[in-house]
């Protein structure tokens, strides 16, 4: 298996409910390494920019609102198979469709408010991680 990392956000649902240590708790478990990790509050222009693939989405005002409603944390996460991998801990975008064990079956309020992000493709990660992060800022 390849060593792989992904950027990972826990949105502001969980961190307004003081869940980011339980979040953290279901990344470890699963065998990926937090290498790097910074608490913020998104601007609309970010939330925007990191968002854009979904502008012409019926939802995408509503999320960006939603983003900046609160602080976020954003993570690198590490391991092997890292992208797949923490899309299997987070669970199906619905949380009514997510499986049992996983942070959105277990956190997520909402379709919109489902308590984490996670990059979908390793060129998608490479790209999120650098919208985030410097490299001097990941210690693996
Ligand atoms: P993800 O990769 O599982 O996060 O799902 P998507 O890339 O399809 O959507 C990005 C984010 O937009 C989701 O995590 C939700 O926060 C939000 N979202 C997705 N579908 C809907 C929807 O139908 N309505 C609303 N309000 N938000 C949605």
């Amino acid at each position: 298996m390849t060593t792989e990392r992904t950027l990972s956000i826990i949105k502001p649902d969980a961190t307004r409910r003081n869940l980011t240590g339980k979040v953290n708790a279901h990344l470890e478990a699963a065998g990926l390494r937090i290498v790097a990790q910074k608490r913020l509050w998104l601007s609309r222009a970010q939330a925007e920019a990191f968002y854009a693939v979904h502008r012409d989405r019926p939802f995408f005002n509503d999320l960006v609102k939603f983003m900046t409603s609160g602080p976020v944390v954003a993570q690198v996460l590490e391991g092997p198979n890292a992208v797949a991998k923490n899309r299997e801990v987070m669970g199906a975008t619905n949380p009514a469709n997510a499986a049992p064990g996983t942070i959105r079956k277990d956190f997520a309020e909402s379709i919109e408010a489902n308590s984490v992000h996670g990059s979908d493709s390793l060129d998608n990660a490479k790209d999120e991680i650098s919208f985030f992060f410097a490299r001097t800022e990941i210690v693996g």
